[in-house]
């Protein structure tokens, strides 16, 4: 693998401050899941200017660039995920959030904002790339929600995409360096929501009632032994549920109970497993209690995250000609889950990860209010997806 040339690098330079106040941006003004419509514009906007080929408005606020080089070559798709989170800010900074009770605690901003530069290093060069070039910006990954509307609508159809990339920014690695894992690498999520229907009363004569919170209690209790008695030893699976509703007083034994959870697996088989098992298991546990349970449809999942062997290994190539290979490895699988599961089941690529821990060490977890980004880190991540389009596109 040839590391990028000089002329590529110093475009990719030249755009340094560019990038991170782009990311600043976006940071400042950030949207929840199929509200961005701020965001959506800028990319829409950006990707005119750069002279792309765009498409918005799919899947409500994703965006589409085509960029067709002057050179024979394939067609090689990025995805970005550009949505934010439900939270309010704790870091101070000028470019903390506007938007209270809104904030990109995932790097989604930093994701905007490197794919959007990718696409203008590439247009500014095309008279020497090859192929083309189709960036994918889309909405809702927090919900799981955007992927999927965007492939039925054709973003990977026209033109067809022969192989598919993207990088998620993460602070549990040092900034600057690359982790790619082949096959199973993200976990698979599942809203788990398991409702208990008793018949209420006084609490002081459970004998008259049907007490839907015991139920609950022994069906929350049995769960972990269905992952721990179920599954076999060598495969993983985690379920936990972590909201109960029930109840208005002490003393009243209410009608109902409403159990809410997650599981999580890296095997589709183990997955299917067990949520085809969870209805029969719920309502027999609750029989037991003369309390009758019900698992209602998840409202939102999604399968494992399994990048292509081939194509992982070409990234770690590309990344370890770029920064070295002390720089690169292929990491552990992590239980988080995205939704750029449904683009590798499509089409072979790679979904790799990005460090952009804090330089002082300490944690800044995603998803948290504090959750902070080491922008020394964004453009080894632009760094390496150029090198992995160039590379793709020209294979
Ligand atoms: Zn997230
Ligand atoms: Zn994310």
């Amino acid at each position: 693998m040839k590391k990028t040339s000089d002329t590529w690098s110093q475009e990719i330079d030249a755009r340094r401050d560019g990038l991170t106040s782009l990311r600043r941006d976006f940071h400042r003004h950030p949207e929840l899941s199929f509200q961005e419509h701020r965001t959506s514009e800028i990319i829409a906007e950006r990707l005119h200017a750069a002279d792309l080929e765009v498409r918005a408005g799919i899947a409500g606020t994703g965006v589409v660039g085509v960029l067709r080089g002057d050179r024979p070559g394939r067609t090689i798709a990025w995805r970005a995920d550009i949505d934010a989170l439900p939270l309010t800010e704790t870091l101070e900074a000028p470019f903390t959030s506007g938007t209270p009770g809104v904030m990109h605690a995932c790097g989604h901003d930093g994701h905007t904002a490197i794919a959007i530069t990718l696409a203008e290093i590439l247009a500014a060069r095309r008279a020497e790339m090859p192929g083309t070039a189709v960036l994918i910006f889309q909405p809702a990954e927090e919900i799981l929600g955007g992927a999927r509307p965007m492939i039925e609508a054709g973003v990977l159809d026209q033109p067809r995409v022969e192989e598919v990339y993207g990088l998620h920014l993460t602070t549990q690695m040092a900034a600057g360096t690359i982790m790619a894992h082949p096959g199973p690498n993200m976990a698979s999520a599942d809203a788990i929501t398991v409702e208990v229907t008793g018949r209420g009363g006084h609490g002081a004569y459970p004998h008259l009632s049907v007490d839907p919170v015991t139920a609950a209690a022994h069906i929350l209790i049995g769960l972990q032994h269905l992952v721990a008695k179920e599954v076999a030893a060598q495969e993983t699976a985690v379920l936990s549920i972590g909201q109960i509703l029930a109840g208005t007083k002490n003393n009243i034994i209410p009608a109902s109970a409403i159990m809410r959870g997650t599981l999580r697996t890296f095997s589709d088989r183990v997955r299917e497993q067990i949520l085809s098992r969870l209805p029969a298991f719920a309502a027999d546990m609750a029989r037991a209690y003369r309390a009758e349970a019900r698992v209602l449809p998840s409202d939102m999942s999604c399968p494992t995250v399994i990048n292509h062997e081939r194509e992982t290994a070409f990234v770690r190539e590309c990344a370890a000609a770029e920064l070295g290979e002390s720089a690169v490895g292929e990491g552990k699988p992590v239980m988080a889950s995205d939704d750029m599961t449904y683009f590798l089941r499509e089409r072979p690529g790679c979904y790799f990860r990005v460090g952009i821990a804090p330089a002082d060490g300490h944690l800044a977890p995603h998803h948290a209010p504090g959750f902070e980004m080491n922008e020394d880190g964004l453009p080894a991540g632009l760094r390496v997806g150029l090198s992995v389009m160039l590379n793709a596109l020209g294979r």
